[in-house]
């Protein structure tokens, strides 16, 4: 099945072959959402090429929350008549709380598309896997 790369992002799917999951659990299963798998379980290819890969993630992560803090600020100005600066602060990291999950894996999928530089392949043959650690 050929899955468009927007497709692949939205659906947390390997780069190279847009099949296997990146993550092992659903990101509403708060316990375990960050786990990865260390390989693809659909054609093998390893999702952290170098050691600490994803630390770079972070940053994706950090325009994540300034653009939830920048929503939250402008949404609570106009329709909730300026309040103090208690309930911006409150609201802002409530929120950021709540969407974490989901934005740690949105930061990781978009950072490993766009930067780990593995390229899509629509048949990849299996690629000989390394004991899983
Ligand atoms: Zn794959």
């Amino acid at each position: 099945m050929k899955r468009s790369q927007l497709q692949g992002m939205v659906l947390a799917k390997c780069p190279h072959c847009r099949q296997g999951n990146l993550f092992k659990y659903p990101f509403w299963n708060v316990k375990k959402f960050d786990q990865m798998y260390t390989f693809c379980p659909h054609c093998g290819q390893r999702y952290e090429n170098e050691p600490g890969f994803f630390i770079g993630a972070t940053y994706v992560s950090y325009a994540l929350s300034v653009g939830i803090v920048l929503g939250t600020a402008i949404v609570l100005f106009n329709f909730f008549g300026d309040p103090s600066a208690f309930v911006y602060i409150s609201v802002a990291i409530g929120l950021m709380l709540v969407t974490m999950p989901f934005n740690f894996r949105v930061a990781r999928v978009i950072y490993i598309y766009l930067f780990s530089g593995i390229e899509y392949e629509e048949n990849p043959r299996m690629i000989t896997r390394e004991k899983e650690v």
